[in-house]
């Protein structure tokens, strides 16, 4: 059906934070508001009083903030960029909207489509367990406060017995829903019970509350989970009930691990939005990956940027098998967009973290030489927060590791070479200093203290240049060059890996290299 204007909503549930599924759930709808010109409501289902928390609440807007999914009506969210929320057909907090809640169930009660229901919890506890014991093919509410008569209800009202008010199900009835993913599917209602639609206390069950939402808010397509199928049947009954015209339903398979179960916080490297922001994960490759957990871009691509998912993006091509999370394939998509980023862009993202593990006021001093060092290892890391570890060896001498200490026992002559390298080096017009800089913890900082004065020597100090003359080196010596890298190489980094030699001298400029190739070869 073509709707003239389209209005889709992600309504999360504040009680924890924003995670994969949810994102993703976000990311559909968010999408296929925007692919047809509709509009993307935030509504927060915050009827669980117990467990919703602002805290949750502020995760969740900040989470969606950060992968750019927009919204147009909803709470205010104000990134800089954009402000997020308002809207006319609010309130958008469903604890705001129990007048709407109880004048609706009221409509029902008159129609006969809800009725009263008194059981106590306890009688509502052994209908089950009785159920359980005789193995029902039916299990939920008997329907024993369905045709209650006028006097039964006024005694149980004269106790003070404040009674649960329950939808009516069609005794027997055949509900066929077409689902944009699914397609046709005929559900019995004979398999659903009488829900509870609001609680004694005022306080509406989710798919009561759903729906008087969907209604206001004028919803006309709901992407969501497939838990919520059969909660999909019992809403379009309540839509049909009240009059109403049902949204059309899409519900997305579940994300599964890579045994084929349902993905948990337990599987490796799953977590929650924010904490894949904090540790550096690029938010578009990040989007770009929960796009594609049960969303194919084209056969040939599965890279692309927000615009062109929304530019391609349609419900129907949602597959219908689960998607398998995997964890590799993100690391892999989140290495591919750094290395599309030039190392300014990759030095300014990773920040963040660099700063952290610099004395105060060094990043700015530093950046560029700092912008070297990343851009020597933005072919070997997938995140912005594995730079500031991976230059660790750049800002203090080092103590060499297994492998390392392996590499410069190896050679009977490795000592002298490493005093005659040192001498080469020494010579080199290479970047002269990188005096110490007192760090925060007191602990000895090696950068270079004026950036110009780096960039004024960096025509001659190359590390073309100081390959040049390390080659030169070995070759007169006559060792040969394999062997000659791997105790050098553990002398400057105290390991076997990192960047290129030559990358490695350069940036660590020449009197870390010479000192560290002193003491390595014992003076
Ligand atoms: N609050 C529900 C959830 O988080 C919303 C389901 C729906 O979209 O209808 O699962």
């Amino acid at each position: 059906m073509i709707h003239p204007t389209p209005r889709l909503r992600f309504a999360p549930s504040p009680t924890g934070p924003l995670h994969l599924g949810g994102a993703r759930t976000a990311m559909y709808n968010w999408a296929l508001a925007r692919s047809l010109g509709g509009t993307f409501v935030l509504r927060i289902e915050d009827t669980d009083r117990a467990r919703s928390t602002d805290e949750s609440l502020a995760i969740i807007l900040e989470g969606l903030a950060w992968l750019g999914i927009d919204w147009d009506e909803g709470p205010d969210y104000d990134t800089g960029a954009r402000k997020n929320g308002g809207g006319d057909h609010g309130p958008y907090f469903q604890m705001q909207r129990l007048d709407r809640y109880r004048e609706a169930a009221e409509r029902l009660l008159a129609s006969g489509h809800a009725y009263r229901c008194y059981c106590s919890a306890e009688r509502i506890e052994a209908v089950r367990e009785q159920q359980k014991a005789e193995k029902s093919a039916f299990l939920g509410y008997d329907g024993h406060c369905r045709d209650l008569s006028d006097a039964q209800r006024a005694a149980f009202e004269a106790e003070g017995v404040v009674p649960n008010i329950r939808f009516r199900m069609p005794a027997d009835e055949a509900v066929v829903v077409h689902d944009l993913i699914r397609g046709q599917v005929e559900v019995n209602t004979r398999q659903l019970d009488d829900w509870v639609m609001v609680r004694p206390d005022g306080v509406p069950l989710y798919n009561f509350a759903c729906v008087i939402d969907d209604v206001d808010m004028k919803i006309t397509h709901v992407v969501r989970g497939e838990e919520h199928f059969l909660n999909g049947i019992k809403q379009r009954l309540v839509f049909q009930a009240l009059g109403h015209e049902c949204p059309e339903y899409a519900h997305i398979p579940l994300i599964l691990n890579q045994k084929g179960g349902k993905l948990s916080k337990r599987d490796p490297g799953v977590m929650s939005v924010l904490e894949y922001r904090d540790q550096g994960y690029p938010e578009e490759a990040v989007f770009n990956y929960i796009a594609l957990l049960g969303w194919g871009f084209s056969g040939e691509r599965d890279v692309f940027t927000r615009d062109e998912m929304v530019q391609a993006f349609k419900v129907e091509n949602v597959g219908k098998a689960g998607a398998k999370f995997d964890l590799e394939k993100l690391l892999w998509m989140c290495g591919d967009y750094l290395r599309r980023m030039t190392p300014e862009q990759c030095l300014e993202r990773a920040r963040p973290w660099l700063e952290k593990s610099l004395p105060d006021g060094a990043f700015d001093v530093h950046a560029a030489w700092l912008r070297n060092a990343v851009a020597c290892y933005q072919e070997r890391v997938a995140l912005f927060g594995e730079f500031a570890e991976r230059i660790g060896w750049l800002l203090t001498d080092p103590t060499p590791d297994e492998a390392a200490q392996k590499n410069l026992q190896k050679h009977a002559d490795a000592k002298t070479w490493l005093r005659g390298y040192a001498d080469v080096l020494e010579a080199l017009p290479l970047p002269a200093s990188y005096p110490a800089a007192r760090g925060a913890a007191d602990t000895e900082v090696l950068l270079p203290i004026q950036k110009d004065a780096v960039e004024a020597q960096s025509a001659h100090a190359t590390p073309q240049a100081v390959e040049r003359a390390t080659r030169a080196f070995a070759e007169q010596h006559g060792i040969k060059f394999g062997h000659f890298v791997h105790p050098v190489r553990a002398a400057l980094t105290g390991t076997d890996k990192g960047p290129g030699l030559f990358d490695v001298v350069f940036l660590l400029g020449k009197q870390a290299c010479v000192r560290r190739l002193r003491a390595a070869a014992g003076g």
